[in-house]
């Protein structure tokens, strides 16, 4: 069932008790009161014949007279008089009888005071009256057809009122709860229309402060992050493209020339030498992309082991003088180490291998002396790397952008590279809960600091 739909039904079962317990407040009330009226006007007629028969000393036949012609016409009160001898004084009609009073009863009215009760439907009020210093015992009863005719008009009018509001009330519910759920639908509707071709879209939110429009912010923002990244993941998956068709159409075009006649021992050595080379940077690619992937992974997915950063980073320096024996890389201690747990971190040993190697060849790349100062310092919490090198900077325009996939500087014709390098870095020291920053003077240096928890 729908909401709109429960919430009206909900909202008419509220409204229909209350209104129930409403007409009932209403009827029980007029009830009461009718009961109490006519015992009163009971109480009147009894005291006016008493009054009529004892002191006025009307004839019995007159009264009794009255009593049979309005009788026809209306619900006459029968009234008797007794004493307290259960003596008859007076009777309005002896044959009807309706009250059959008895010594019991005559008693007992005596005895409280007054008495009232039903008869059918009949009310039967009896009462004392004193005339002369005796006490007389008069009864009056009658049936109320005009207070039980209204009550039972009031009755109906109630269950007319009653359905009738029902009817009213489902149909306010369902007006406003369609009202209510407008936005809703809307939303609905626009979201339907969200797909990954237009992801720009947006829902509506008034700007205030309800539930709804909460609902509709929180919905872009989510929108705006998935975006995001569908635009990120777009231009990565472009920039991945472009990145390997410029080096393969190298390769094609050198080994197209090479082939296209015959050419000397040199020329051949120099189209395989470009072409080498040009493989060996979609071989470079294809690692950072592999490492970038890992390094993307579910950290409990990737094998942690306690390492000794120094190590690392030799090893890291190793790697590098193995390809590129020009390169100088000082290692320096800041801090004498005493433990192993100083310089000891938790963490995966390629990858961070692969992190510092980055930083150490970017340094010696972008520097005309092809030269690093890698510095370790420590204390009880944490292990700072500071890579420093003496190189032609980044520019402050750059500095923001250097750790964004493919993104190479306005320094890149200065040396080769793809722009993997610093995302993939950034990627692994997060792993690695580290934080890495950059700092940089455009003609003078480039220092880039790791700080990891040990
Ligand atoms: P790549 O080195 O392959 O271009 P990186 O991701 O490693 O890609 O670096 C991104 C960019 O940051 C580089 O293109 C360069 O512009 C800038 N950069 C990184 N390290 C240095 C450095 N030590 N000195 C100057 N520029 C740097």
């Amino acid at each position: 069932m729908k909401i709109r739909t429960r919430l009206t039904i909900l909202f008419t079962i509220i409204t229909a008790t209350i209104l129930l317990a409403f007409a009932f407040v209403v009827y029980y009330s007029a009830k009461e009161n009718r009961e109490k009226e006519f015992y009163t006007s009971l109480k009147k007629e009894a005291i006016t014949k008493a009054h009529l028969i004892l002191e006025a000393k009307v004839e019995a036949n007159t009264l009794q007279d009255i009593y049979r012609t309005n009788r026809k016409l209306l619900d006459e009160v029968e009234v008797a008089i007794y004493d307290t001898n259960f003596q008859m004084i007076y009777h309005d009609a002896v044959e009807l009888d309706l009250v059959k009073e008895t010594p019991e009863m005559i008693n007992k009215i005596n005895e409280k005071g007054s008495l009232q009760f039903y008869l059918d439907d009949f009310q039967v009020l009896g009462m004392p009256y004193v005339y002369e210093g005796k006490t007389y015992i008069i009864t009056a009863a009658a049936y109320d057809k005009y207070g039980f005719n209204k009550l039972n008009s009031l009755f109906h009018t109630l269950l007319i009122v009653f359905f009738i509001s029902i009817v009213f009330m489902f149909a306010a519910g369902r007006y406003f709860s369609k009202k209510a759920f407008a936005p809703v639908l809307e939303m609905t509707n626009k979201a339907r229309l969200i797909s990954a071709t237009n992801l720009d879209l947006r829902l509506d939110s008034n700007g205030q402060k309800d539930e709804l429009s909460i609902l509709a912010q929180t919905f872009n923002e989510m929108l705006d992050r998935l975006e995001n990244s569908f635009e990120a993941q777009k231009n990565f998956v472009s920039n991945i493209s472009h990145e390997i068709r410029t080096p393969l159409a190298a390769i094609i075009a050198e080994l197209e020339l090479a082939i296209n006649k015959e050419r000397s021992l040199e020329e051949y050595q120099s189209a395989i030498g470009h072409a080498l080379n040009d493989a060996r940077k979609l071989a470079r690619l294809s690692n950072s992309l592999l490492d970038f992937a890992k390094a993307s992974y579910d950290p409990s997915e990737i094998s942690f082991k306690n390492l000794r950063i120094d190590e690392v980073l030799l090893d890291a320096r190793q790697q590098i003088l193995q390809s590129h024996p020009n390169h100088k890389i000082d290692l320096h201690f800041n801090t004498a180490f005493e433990k192993e747990k100083d310089i000891s971190i938790r963490g995966n040993e390629y990858l961070l291998k692969t992190a510092f190697v980055n930083l150490i060849e970017n340094g010696c790349k972008f520097s005309e002396n092809n030269k690093i100062t890698v510095s370790i310092s420590f204390d009880d919490q944490q292990i700072k790397l500071e890579f420093k090198d003496q190189g032609i900077g980044i520019s402050t325009g750059d500095l923001k952008a250097i750790f964004t996939p493919f993104y190479r500087g306005d320094n890149k014709s200065y040396a080769d590279g793809n722009g993997i390098g610093l995302a993939l870095t950034k990627k692994i020291i997060e792993l690695h809960n580290g934080e890495i920053e950059v700092e940089s003077v455009v003609g003078e240096r480039t220092v880039f600091r790791v700080i990891v928890n040990n």
